[in-house]
């Protein structure tokens, strides 16, 4: 069989031409069904109904999403008119354009992408390879916002892995911004087929109470992407508030992640990144975000998850009974900075 490279890749013995070997650690991590199925797919043996039938069996070769290609590897994992939106929409917010064989494709991504987006990517094929399996066998069909949950799920960068938020060297508290510093924690609720729900609460150096406000929102595709909301209706309300300068805080690292590093892509999520960069450095005579725990973030938490309920709301200097004795608790552990 010829080599792809990928199997080389997989195999940890990469060509000595290739400049992409990747450690031993990470193919540990990835050497489990998604690394699995996409060798499989480059070596043609994943049972699809195209090659099914080339070798002679009496099935349908129709795909099974969209009723028209010939169910190839290429078509149901990379280039069905379905499964392409659902490349967009997800977090690598792919656009597949030219059509390929599904080995020829892989040749070329692997050497283009980093170890990370790799790895991303294969669990993303893994899983519209299980929606295939579901429509096929089950009949259960498949939607877009259970795959990307289920990503967002399984997927965890090698990076976040060490460093989940629990063991960061992180206060277990909320903690007072400095003096003319309004401090503004938000959160973002998220349910499947259920609108999602913004919260924040912006408070001064002594822990009183500047605002607070909840607003039920469409459903997002994905948790991230409901943080992603969440932080730019924040920004947009702080500038509304009148507060020049600001700290944001947030317990999504995935979130805190791709602010702080910069990251740039055509996804969704860096659209909304973006907006809020604009915000960020035309509103705010000083902006900050930092990463918390959610044991820090517990007013937002409480009010995000509750959005439905409250309405589209602000109040002003005062929050909502219910959680006042969280504010409360905030302020008697209170560490002064
Ligand atoms: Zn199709």
């Amino acid at each position: 069989m010829k080599d792809f490279g990928l199997f080389a890749l997989i195999h940890g013995q990469a060509a000595s031409s290739s400049t992409h070997v990747l450690p031993t650690s990470f193919w540990k991590l990835l050497w489990k069904a998604p690394a699995l199925l996409v060798w499989r797919g480059c070596m043609k043996i994943l049972p699809v109904r195209g090659s099914l039938r080339a070798r002679g069996m009496d099935v349908d070769e129709a795909c099974a999403f969209c009723g028209e290609g010939a169910e190839t590897m290429g078509h149901v994992l990379l280039f069905c008119s379905r499964v392409r939106q659902w490349w967009f929409a997800s977090p690598l917010g792919l656009r597949q354009e030219n059509e390929v064989e599904f080995h020829e494709f892989m040749q070329d991504f692997s050497k283009a992408v980093d170890p990370q987006t790799l790895a991303r990517f294969f669990t993303l094929c893994y899983i519209f390879w299980e929606a295939r399996n579901a429509l096929v066998f089950h009949g259960t069909p498949p939607r877009l916002k259970l795959l990307l949950a289920r990503e967002a799920a399984l997927f965890l960068p090698p990076d976040s892995r060490q460093t989940q938020a629990n063991d960061l060297p992180l206060p277990a508290t909320w903690l007072a911004p400095s003096n003319d510093v309004i401090k503004l924690n938000f959160d973002a609720s998220w349910r499947v087929n259920a609108a999602s729900g913004f919260a924040c609460v912006a408070r001064n150096n002594v822990g009183e109470i500047m605002a607070a406000a909840t607003a039920p929102h469409m459903a997002a595709l994905s948790p991230l992407l409901a943080e992603a909301g969440a932080f730019k209706w924040t920004i947009g309300l702080a500038m509304d508030l009148g507060f020049r300068r600001v700290c944001m805080e947030t317990d999504c690292m995935r979130l805190f992640q791709a602010w702080n590093r910069k990251e740039v892509g055509c996804s969704y999520l860096f659209s909304l990144l973006m907006d809020c960069r604009h915000l960020a450095n035309t509103g705010f005579v000083s902006f900050d975000v930092s990463f918390v725990k959610r044991s820090s973030n517990k007013v937002a938490d409480y009010l995000a998850r509750h959005a439905e309920a409250f309405g589209q709301t602000v109040w002003i200097e005062e929050v909502p009974t219910v959680v006042e004795p969280l504010v409360l608790d905030d302020v008697t552990t209170l560490v002064p900075t």
